[in-house]
């Protein structure tokens, strides 16, 4: 079958197997290798390509609750949307959530994602008590913090390459709304906006919008949108239905001249430095999940994000310095958004550390590469890191300066034969 991930791009030919119970899983582990689970596809990049693909999404039953801890048990392939159409009605919403509510269990803790709250609530793999995984052996174990440690932080970010998650219990926050009171944040310069951020560092939820194609004085402007849940006890959800790009765009529809006018329309629609609203939760969390297919906008060639993350001290230099050069580059991305992020978790791969992450889409074209070469020269520079889940090119050696914690994952790996049995494209390209 052909495959791919969010950013179409790389496409491959995949055997993908689907199970129905442990015993069919098992031998299909048995019998293969390079082998990688596959949740969703929301990962943008290879992470989730391989020879062999074993099929999670199918396994998609809510197991258990309870309801006086707010403890889900649910099995791996459950999309973060099917849990929100069951529970906000209820009063309950994920602790941590993505920018897209159309991720599984499973792909959430194996990128160890984290969302808008990454300052005050961590990652992902926080709200998880324990999970269920079958290894290379085919023998499945039951892992939780205190029971596995070394499983654990290789499990949590490590990209499926240490077995197949079948389970998971995770906790969910009350809530007592499914309205958010909005305060967006006009500024004008990068030193405006990370004021901004430090200003509103109470609010549970931040997150900005930059202009990335903003030059000289301008540079780092940006519109900082941070909320919290209302307390007025409406609680409804229900999925919307989705508009759908049919096709794909020309590649050429997408140009330096096309994100220049969007950014100048986007900024410019907020008229005031600072105002509020109050919003439903798929318009605080999950706007790009409006649009079906969205990434059909790039073309046939596809996209990529790159997603970097500066330690706090060096976030400012860095993030100068990285914004300068895509400006000069004239490779615009509609999508520029910039995070800030509480302490790292010990998680081996996991992607977070105390600082600002900044993220862009990409199409692929000639010379995306060289830029985005150089730009992971200013990121090591300034001792930062790539998430690898939206990765699709980097350097093995890149890769190795930002991850300190990657030999141990590597002797982990080999030490329980995982490193034969669970490979991705990403996997090879960066030798994990
Ligand atoms: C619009 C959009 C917004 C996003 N916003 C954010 C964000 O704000 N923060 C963030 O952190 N990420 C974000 N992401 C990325 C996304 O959350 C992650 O890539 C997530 O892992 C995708 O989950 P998936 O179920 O689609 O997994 P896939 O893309 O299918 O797989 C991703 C990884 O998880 C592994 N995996 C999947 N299921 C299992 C399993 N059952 N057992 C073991 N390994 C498994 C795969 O092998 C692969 O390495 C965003 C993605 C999109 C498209």
């Amino acid at each position: 079958m052909n495959l791919m991930s969010w950013g179409m791009y790389p496409r491959i030919e995949s055997n993908v197997f689907k199970f129905d119970g442990e015993e069919s899983l098992k031998h299909v582990i048995n019998e293969h290798s390079e082998l990688i689970p596959y949740g969703n596809g929301r990962s943008y990049g290879d992470s989730a390509l391989s020879r062999n693909i074993v099929d999670l999404r199918p396994k998609n039953h809510f197991i258990d609750f309870d309801e006086d801890n707010g403890l889900l048990h649910v099995q791996a392939g459950v999309m973060l949307a099917e849990i929100l159409e069951a529970f906000v009605l209820r009063g309950w919403f994920l602790k941590v959530t993505p920018g897209t509510k159309l991720i599984t269990v499973g792909g959430a803790i194996a990128s160890d994602i984290h969302g808008k709250n990454h300052h005050v609530a961590g990652c992902f793999c926080e709200c998880v008590e324990d999970f269920k995984i079958m290894l290379a052996d085919g023998t499945i174990a039951s892992c939780s913090k205190k029971t596995a440690p070394e499983l654990w932080k290789a499990t949590c970010g490590g990209m499926g390459l240490t077995g197949v998650i079948l389970a998971a219990r995770i906790y969910l926050k009350k809530i007592n709304s499914h309205y958010i009171n909005q305060t967006t944040i006009k500024t004008r310069n990068l030193k405006e906006t990370f004021a901004a951020f430090e200003e509103y560092r109470d609010k549970p939820y931040s997150v900005a919008w930059i202009d990335c194609l903003a030059r000289g004085d301008d540079i780092g402007k940006c519109l900082l949108m941070v909320g919290d849940f209302r307390d007025d006890g409406q609680l409804d959800y229900r999925l919307k239905p989705q508009k759908t790009i049919p096709f794909n765009f020309p590649s050429f529809a997408l140009n330096n001249w096309s994100v220049r006018a969007f950014n100048k329309l986007y900024y410019g629609r907020v008229k005031e430095r600072v105002t509020r609203q109050k919003v439903d939760i798929d318009t605080f969390f999950y706007p790009l999940d409006a649009i079906g297919h969205w990434n059909r906008i790039y073309g046939k060639p596809g996209f990529t994000q790159y997603q970097f993350i500066l330690p706090k001290e060096t976030s400012y230099k860095g993030l100068e310095e990285i914004l300068g050069a895509i400006a000069d580059s004239g490779k615009g991305s509609f999508l520029a958004v910039l995070k800030l992020y509480g302490e790292a978790n010990g998680n081996w791969l996991s992607f977070p550390m105390e600082g600002y992450s900044l993220a862009l889409d990409f199409k692929i074209e000639k010379g995306l590469f060289e830029l985005l070469d150089s730009l992971d020269k200013i990121v090591i520079k300034h001792l930062g890191r790539i998430y690898l889940t939206k990765d699709v090119r980097v350097s093995r050696e890149t890769f190795e300066k930002g991850y300190p914690e990657i030999e141990t994952f590597r002797k982990y790996r080999k030490d329980q034969n995982m490193d034969t049995k669970f490979q991705s494209l990403q996997s090879k390209r960066v030798g994990i």
